[in-house]
Parts: C-alpha cells; sequence; structure tokens
C-alpha cells in the first residue's frame, strides 16, 4: 500500500505464525512501497539499502522477535544465541556493533535489528527457531507435498495404471499411463508405453515408472506381472460351468465343471513352471464335478488349473495369495 508522507507511517509489518489470522485471512507481510527500490514512487536515496528490512519481515513472519525485545530482561528474543540490546531506534555508527546497552556487545548486523543499514545476518539459534516454525500449522502449508500437490505448484508422487497382475500370453498389447506424465517404463516387453504379455514371455516379470521431478530427483514405481500359457478348448463343448471360487484365494477353493459327455479326463493344476501340484484322471465319467482343493503349502502365485480331454484341454488361472 503507498503511503504519502515524510517520515512515511510504516516501513513494513508482519504477522507471527498463528491459525486464527490465517483462517481469517489476516496473514501476511505488508511493505510500503515508498520504502521499496527507488524511482518516483519511492522515498529512499539510491545510497540507501532498505532491501534487508524484507529479510526482517520474513523473519517475523516465522515466528522471529526483535533482538530488542524485552530488552536486557530473559527470556530477551527467546533465542539464547542474540546478545541482549535495549533499544530498538539505536542506530549503530558504521555497524560497529558498539551498542554496549545490556553490558555485552549487540549484534548490530542482525536482521531483526532496526539497524536496516547493517543488516546481513541470522544466527544458528534463529536458524533453528525459524526452521520449527515452518512445521507449525500456519506455515506448514508453505511446503507440504500435500499442499504444494493441491495448489498446483508440486507434482503428484510417481503412479502407473493399466498394468493387470496376470496376462495369457496370448493376450494384447496393452497401453500403460504413467503419473506425472514424461517418465519413462522398463523391464521386460516394455516398448515405450507398451506392455507386450507374448514379448515378455512365461513368468514373473517387475515393470517399472520412473519420473525425475523438475528439480533433478528421481523417483519410480514398481509393479510385478505374471505372463503364462492360458491355451485350451472352448468351453462349452464338453466341460461347462468350470468355476474357480473363491478365486484368488488363500490355498484352499472350490472347482466345480460339468460334462455334457461321458468323457476322460485329467484334472491336473501347474505351477508357472508348469510343475504339477496336483493330479487327479477323472476316468470314464460324465455329469457334475465339485470338489475342494488345498494347496495350502505352496507359495503364492500364478497357477493354471488343466483340464485334459480327447478333444483339448480346458484351462483356468488359480491365484494363490
Ligand atoms: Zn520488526
Amino acid at each position: 500500500k503507498y503511503t504519502s508522507g515524510s517520515p512515511s507511517l510504516f516501513t513494513a509489518y508482519a504477522y507471527y505464525p498463528s491459525t486464527t489470522n490465517t483462517n481469517n485471512n489476516t496473514d501476511g507481510i505488508f511493505y510500503s512501497s515508498i520504502r521499496w527500490g527507488y524511482g518516483t514512487h519511492s522515498e529512499l536515496a539510491l545510497d540507501q539499502d532498505w532491501a534487508s528490512v524484507g529479510t526482517h519481515e520474513v523473519g517475523h513472519w516465522i515466528n522471529l522477535r526483535h533482538t530488542f525485545e524485552n530488552g536486557c530482561s530473559f527470556p530477551g528474543d527467546y533465542v539464547d544465541d542474540t546478545p541482549p540490546t535495549t533499544g530498538g531506534t539505536i542506530e549503530l555508527a558504521g555497524c560497529l556493533n558498539n551498542d554496549q546497552s545490556c553490558s555485552v556487545s549487540t549484534n548490530g548486523e542482525n536482521y531483526m535489528d532496526y539497524n536496516h543499514d547493517c543488516k546481513k545476518m541470522f544466527t544458528q539459534g534463529q536458524v533453528d527457531r525459524m526452521t520449527a516454525a515452518l512445521s507449525l500449522p500456519s506455515r506448514i502449508m508453505l511446503w507440504s507435498q500435500s499442499n504444494l500437490q493441491a495448489t498446483g505448484c508440486a507434482l503428484p508422487p510417481v503412479s502407473f495404471v493399466g498394468l493387470n497382475a496376470t496376462y495369457c500370453t496370448t493376450d494384447t498389447v496393452v497401453t500403460l499411463t504413467g503419473t506425472p506424465a514424461g517418465g519413462t517404463f522398463s523391464g521386460t516387453g516394455i516398448t515405450g508405453n507398451q506392455f507386450d504379455p507374448s514379448g515378455a514371455g512365461i513368468g514373473s516379470h517387475t515393470i517399472t515408472y520412473s519420473f525425475t521431478y523438475p528439480g533433478g530427483n528421481t523417483d519410480s514405481i514398481s509393479l510385478s506381472v505374471d505372463v503364462s500359457v492360458c491355451t485350451g478348448i472352448k468351453e462349452g463343448h464338453i466341460i461347462s460351468g468350470l468355476q474357480v471360487f473363491p478365486n484368488p484365494n488363500s490355498g484352499l477353493f472350490m472347482i466345480e465343471f460339468n460334462r455334457t459327455e461321458i468323457v476322460n479326463t485329467e484334472l491336473k493344476i501347474t505351477d508357472i513352471l508348469g510343475q504339477v501340484v496336483y493330479r487327479e484322471n477323472l476316468t470314464h465319467s460324465s455329469g457334475k464335478y465339485k470338489k475342494q482343493i488345498s494347496l495350502n503349502k505352496y507359495r503364492a502365485g500364478v497357477y493354471c488349473l488343466q483340464l485334459v480331454t480327447e478333444q483339448g484341454v480346458l484351462t483356468k488361472k488359480v491365484i494363490i495369495e
């Protein structure tokens, strides 16, 4: 806000951290244009450096008091390593730190003094106090990742979608979408942003999406995908209503199907490497089959249930978690 007259009513002021102020839109730093830079709007001469007053106000905004707060008395400015001093009106000659008003040399170069021509430093204690203040509820929005993302000032965390947990080798190529956009996919079966199950081949694969943030930090996320052989006869021809439930399961599940003709059927469950973990021969039988199978002792993963008949093989994926 422009304030006319000389001397001006104020140069600048700031609010200490306070959720009440923040919630009532009365938070912030206010700076008079007549003490900002040079030109027709400013009453400062070219050799007057008041720029440090801006730093002083930011100091207040993140909880620093003046070095002369409480004069020579405890607790002063609530910072241990700033020497006490009595007055804000003291203009130190030549930045010599020669004010002895509390019987010790003051720190006239401190940003939180009023000696604006000499300001050039904060103490470590002041830095610690400001750092702590940045975690206060009224200041944490300045840098918290969630708020930076909510206000469009930061990119969201790395993630990607479009990849199922399991595929058959016969499945077509799928397109993956990474967030934030512009990152790189890598892993077996990946070309650009596409995953090709047949290109990846049978087995478990890790697909990774990496993104480098503008600041230079690279983050990535990896998902695993299982590809298995799922060839077989068309369901409904001889065998219908093949069901596995629950699926996925913990190793204990029901198998149910119906045979419309008298056939020799071999029920076989194999792991991802083709190793048989369950086998049952259903010779010359027909009708409904329903049975509980336990594969509790086998590790989690994708298994292949096969119903082998003279007419072909019917296959279903069984996922043990
Ligand atoms: Zn001040």
